[in-house]
């Protein structure tokens, strides 16, 4: 089908919740993706910071095709191979002790503020309310847009959850100010990616740490955007120097088959019992193999260190674009995430790029540009990017 015609059918059939560029994508190989009339892309989308092994990843595709002809779904209500399997490798790859699944970020979020709750009543003495940072992004269900420290999110869904209070983001300080007797723990990101890509100091996530530490209570992290090696280490808390207490995780886990994880400890994981929280799909078979697929083809490609040295020469390559480009006021990046921050809006930017065949998205309050490409892109994709831009600001 043509653009036009999709757009029609959207327009008539599809609820109006996003506002989508007019490009119609049909097919999709590495860091490629090819529209319906048969033009290439290079996609530093990638799905939002989704398809970190790029489009259409041989070992997962098997894996999703193997699976589905064995077994898709049979519930939770039994045990699979496949969320054991995939469970352990988690466990063994990170501080955590137990996993529970769910299908996106949101839910994985949700699960991490029930889980914190009922282990601030049992363990706490009855503490519930969670400090969150101010610019953040946590999803889109009732509570996770409460816990999301932007209003643009929450106007119009009063009354929102009670129990949450924003902090600013990267001041330790003003977090411990926050802090009451009714705190049971800290969510946030380690770094902002719908916030306008923030990185934080480097030594703010040990702070916040000693802060949790000190009052008792939980240090929850965020790691749906930049978990799974987009910062260059498995998860991004690896480069701080501590561990969290609860850590969430989705975009990449899956490579684009919807999936979302919960990581915590034996003693908070403690808190939940049967019946205190589920998922129908959580787990199931075919999205787990599809995430035993993505996480044994990112330890045996070598996809951590191509992403920390393809990373650091695209952070390169936009530091020398900045010394020349009076429309650049900013650049900034952690392995593959990289935001580029603007003196004008990037909407206009990301389109033209667009027409010239590179696909990148916004944020922040939309000056931002962003960079969330597969991780296993090559130093020559970085170059085509970047003359595309230069291309780009040259007619802005
Ligand atoms: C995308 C995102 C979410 C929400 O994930 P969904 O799968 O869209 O529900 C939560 N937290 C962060 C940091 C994200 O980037």
């Amino acid at each position: 089908m043509k653009t036009e015609e999709l757009k029609d059918l959207y327009e008539k059939f599809v609820m109006n919740t996003y506002k989508r560029f007019p490009l119609a994508l049909s097919r999709g190989a590495g860091a490629r993706v090819w529209d319906s009339d048969g033009r290439e892309y290079l996609d530093m989308a990638a799905g939002i910071a989704v398809c970190s092994l790029g489009h259409a990843h041989p070992g997962v595709v098997a894996a999703i095709q193997r699976q589905a002809e064995t077994l898709m779904h049979v519930s939770n209500l039994y045990y699979t191979e496949p969320q054991a399997c995939f469970a352990r490798l988690l466990v063994e790859n990170s501080f955590a002790d137990k996993v529970f699944f769910c299908n996106s970020g949101a839910e994985a979020n949700e699960a991490a503020i029930k889980l914190a709750r009922k282990y601030g009543h049992e363990r706490l003495g009855g503490k519930y309310e969670l400090i969150t940072m101010k610019d953040s992004f946590h999803g889109r269900t009732l509570a996770t847009i409460t816990a999301t420290g932007q209003e643009k999110f929450q106007v119009g869904f009063a009354p929102l959850p009670e129990g949450f209070k924003y902090a600013p983001f990267d001041d330790l300080p003003a977090l411990e100010a926050a802090i009451s007797e009714k705190t049971c723990g800290v969510l946030l990101e380690p770094i902002q990616g719908e916030g306008g890509v923030r990185i934080p100091d480097k030594h703010y996530l040990l702070g916040v740490r000693e802060i949790c530490d000190r009052y008792g209570i939980l240090m929850i992290l965020d790691e749906v955007q930049v978990g799974m090696g987009r910062t260059g280490t498995l998860f991004a808390y690896e480069d701080s120097g501590i561990q969290p207490d609860i850590m969430t995780l989705a975009k990449a886990l899956g490579n684009g088959f919807p999936v979302g994880a919960m990581l915590t400890t034996d003693k908070t994981a403690a808190a939940f019992q049967p019946g205190n929280h589920a998922s129908t799909f959580g787990g199931a078979p075919l999205a787990m193999a599809a995430c035993i697929a993505v996480f044994e083809a990112i330890q045996a490609e070598g996809v951590l260190e191509n992403c920390r040295r393809v990373g650091a020469y695209f952070l390169e390559r936009m530091r020398r674009m900045q010394g020349h480009q009076p429309l650049i006021k900013d650049v900034r990046g952690k392995g593959l995430i990289l935001g580029m921050e603007l003196n004008i809006d990037g909407a206009e930017i990301v389109k033209k790029c667009m027409e010239k065949g590179l696909l990148i998205i916004t944020s922040g309050a939309g000056n931002v540009l962003r960079f969330v490409p597969p991780l296993i892109i090559s130093e020559n994709d970085v170059d085509q990017a970047v003359n595309i831009l230069e291309e780009v600001f040259k007619t802005s």
